[in-house]
């Protein structure tokens, strides 16, 4: 059997650490042995008023079972006081966990230029933000393991959440470029996309539906993407209730068109099109750029 997932000497950062997901993932690491920054501005559920009671309940809890953390308050769009905090008071970083998050729900008639820019600010922003703040440090010490947070409605759509899941598929495309740019320096970065019970979601389902999902079922996944033993990259799971699933892309074999073709020509193969007989999984825009190449080839047409 495999030994315990240890993070002794291992420096954590994950924002939004006073409640919810964050929280839990918090009191983890500290038991496995992290220096833990619990990074929380306090804020309502929508972004409004901050507060350290958060930050620091969480903190007090670490401490009480003998574990080891500090607060801070800022908001994680300044990812450099965040990263620079934990450089002061424990002199590196090891691991980012971008999680911190905020909801302006609204369909398309009512959604304000406001509730975009906020759900940009709390969710690309931020991610961008720490992760930036962190890079240097991580490349230098050539070691670095960042987890990501979308959602469901990033990677699906969901009413009344433009905003957000424009914000969270874009933390995906993030993911994936910075899981590139990280391989040289064995920084690894994955997305997770949760459900679980939070503050975010305690009116959405019922309470035995939360029983379910408590926030600590989300855990492992993110202690086990954290850890050094971890060669993922680049790569997106979903998790709740204690399943836990990778997703890829699909894409269907398609339909080459090797003479000059029209919109009704599309109209007709549009079956075709749409079918996922002999697909792939691409996992790069080179893939696509080879197979066009090759069609073209086969079909004699010059390049
Ligand atoms: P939560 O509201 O319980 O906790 C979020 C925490 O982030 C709060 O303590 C808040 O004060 C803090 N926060 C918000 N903006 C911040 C900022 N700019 N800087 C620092 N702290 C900030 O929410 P949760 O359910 O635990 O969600 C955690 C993450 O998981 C979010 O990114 C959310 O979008 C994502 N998510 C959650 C679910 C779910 O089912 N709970 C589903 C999909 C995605």
């Amino acid at each position: 059997m495999a030994g315990q997932l240890r993070f002794d000497n291992r420096v954590v950062v994950i924002t939004g650490a006073g409640s919810g997901l964050g929280k839990a993932y918090a009191l983890e690491f500290a038991k496995r042995g992290a220096k833990v920054v619990v990074n929380d501005l306090g804020c309502s559920i929508s972004g409004e008023i901050s507060s350290k009671i958060p930050a620091d309940a969480t903190v007090a809890e670490i401490k009480q079972l003998g574990g080891i953390a500090f607060a801070n308050y800022d908001s994680a769009e300044f990812g450099h006081k965040i990263i620079q905090s934990a450089l002061e008071h424990f002199g590196r970083v090891d691991v980012v966990i971008n999680n911190a998050g905020v909801l302006r729900d609204n369909s398309m008639v009512k959604i304000s230029e406001n509730d975009w820019d906020t759900i940009m600010k709390f969710h690309l922003k931020t991610t961008f933000s720490v992760t930036k703040a962190a890079w240097a440090h991580m490349k230098k010490q050539k070691y670095g393991r960042i987890i990501n947070t979308s959602s469901g409605a990033g990677l699906y759509g969901n009413f009344g959440q433009a905003n957000y899941s424009s914000a969270k598929i874009g933390i995906h495309g993030f993911t994936q470029t910075t899981a590139r740019e990280g391989e040289k320096n064995n920084i690894k970065v994955n997305t997770i996309a949760p459900i679980g019970a939070s503050r975010m979601t305690s009116g959405i389902f019922t309470k035995d539906i939360l029983e379910m999902l408590s926030a600590e079922k989300i855990v492992p996944l993110v202690v086990c993407l954290a850890h050094e033993s971890c060669n993922e990259s680049g790569s997106l799971f979903e998790t709740s209730g204690g399943w836990i699933a990778k997703l890829r892309w699909q894409r269907g074999k398609g339909i080459f068109f090797s003479k000059n073709f029209t919109a009704e020509d599309v109209e007709m193969q549009w079956n075709t099109i749409n079918s996922f007989e002999h697909c792939d999984y691409p996992k790069n825009s080179i893939d696509t750029l080879q197979k066009v190449v090759a069609l073209a080839e086969e079909a004699n047409i010059p390049k």
